[in-house]
């Protein structure tokens, strides 16, 4: 007998990231992954430095110096934090925590792909419910839960779409989940919401039993490369997460510099200025184009293309390539018709945008 993994693991279609590269131009414009253009804080990339002067010793497993600059910065306690190699760790641990073969893991049609990923690696089941306007749908989500239900993930705002659902439907669909049921809120683009009715949850995970709140360095932080997510939530998970992660799961760079991050606010500040003024940039010069741009509150856009030959998402697809601007496909995600555009500097994004009017108009 030879080796074989557990079954349904190589049914698994591993996740793709952005490309970065377009064969035959030096240095295209990547906006394919909802990183931050303006790079990261400059103290966060001196810590990342500094830290790697002493490469030798391990990294403190407890991150408890990391927590604390959390817990100081949103007024939590941290004991309660974990933190996670990006908040896909946080997402797989939890798979290995709470899922066996046979549950349910809920989400929205469009959910982030990672959820699914976890819910396969546990052989467990991803449930999807049905969208409104491309935006999640309480009750959908609520009417998918049966009893073998044990997580509800919901990113809000949400990737692909860019689309969320206020605090007010956040709280109903906690109301409405039975306690024994994890309601997971990803918070990956929360510091970019600009609107008065959105929260990210951190008080609902902070009051109830069953809700996990998880946040990123990777977005406006701009620390994608170094890996850093943490979450907030009941001490009994946060207990669960800590014993099923590796000891050391944060290189020590890694968490010197999220440390550093979450200290410079006016780089974070900087950041969200930023994204406000080229969203909306973006989303108003596509529209003049007369392609149809899904409101977003993230720090990218969702545009939909038509079918007619020539005009469609892969052609379109094709040509800002062939300009030098990579952006994402959707298909994974069952969006044909859709190309997923990241705000970048300003240079790309007009560039982006009169690349998408000769398109248009060719
Ligand atoms: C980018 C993103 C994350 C962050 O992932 P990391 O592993 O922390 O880099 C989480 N959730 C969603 C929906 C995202 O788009």
């Amino acid at each position: 007998m030879s080796v074989a993994p557990l079954a349904g693991i190589l049914d698994i279609v591993p996740y793709k990231g952005g490309e970065a590269t377009i064969p035959g131009i030096e240095k295209p414009w990547k906006l394919s992954s909802n990183e931050n253009p303006l790079g990261c804080s400059p103290a966060a990339k001196r810590a990342y430095q500094a830290a790697a002067e002493d490469l030798a010793t391990y990294p403190d497993g407890d991150h408890a110096g990391l927590r604390a600059a959390i817990a100081s910065r949103y007024g939590l306690d941290a004991g309660r934090i974990m933190c996670g190699s990006g908040s896909d760790e946080i997402f797989q641990l939890l798979g290995r925590a709470f899922l066996d073969q046979g549950d349910e893991i809920v989400q929205s049609a469009h959910g982030f792909l990672v959820y699914r990923l976890t819910a396969q690696q546990a052989g467990a089941i991803c449930v999807s419910a049905p969208e409104t306007n491309l935006t999640a749908d309480v009750d959908a989500l609520l009417a998918c839960v049966t009893s073998k239900t044990k997580i509800v993930f919901l990113a809000n705002p949400n990737n692909p779409t860019g689309t969320y659902l206020p605090y007010s439907e956040i709280k109903r669909l906690h109301a409405g989940l039975p306690d024994h049921v994890l309601l997971v809120l990803d918070a990956a683009y929360s510091e970019y919401v600009q609107t008065n009715d959105y929260s990210s949850g951190l008080e609902l995970a902070g009051e109830a039993g069953n809700v996990l709140m998880t946040r990123t360095f990777s977005k406006i932080h701009g620390l994608a490369a170094a890996r850093v997510g943490w979450c907030y939530g009941p001490q009994v998970v946060i207990d669960a997460l800590n014993r099923v992660r590796g000891p050391f799961n944060i290189s020590a760079p890694g968490l010197a510099a999220a440390e550093a991050a979450i200290l410079d606010q006016d780089f974070a500040n900087q950041s969200v200025a930023f994204n406000t003024r080229w969203l909306s940039y973006l989303t108003q010069e596509i529209r003049a184009l007369g392609l149809e741009v899904t409101p977003s509150v993230g720090n990218f856009i969702l545009v939909k293309f038509p079918s007619e030959a020539g005009k469609t998402s892969e052609a379109a697809d094709a040509y800002l390539r062939s300009r030098g601007v990579i952006v994402r496909a959707v298909r994974a995600y069952g969006l044909n018709a859709y190309l997923r555009i990241s705000v970048g500097l300003e240079e790309p994004n007009r560039l982006t945008v009169a690349a998408l009017k000769d398109f248009m108009a060719s």
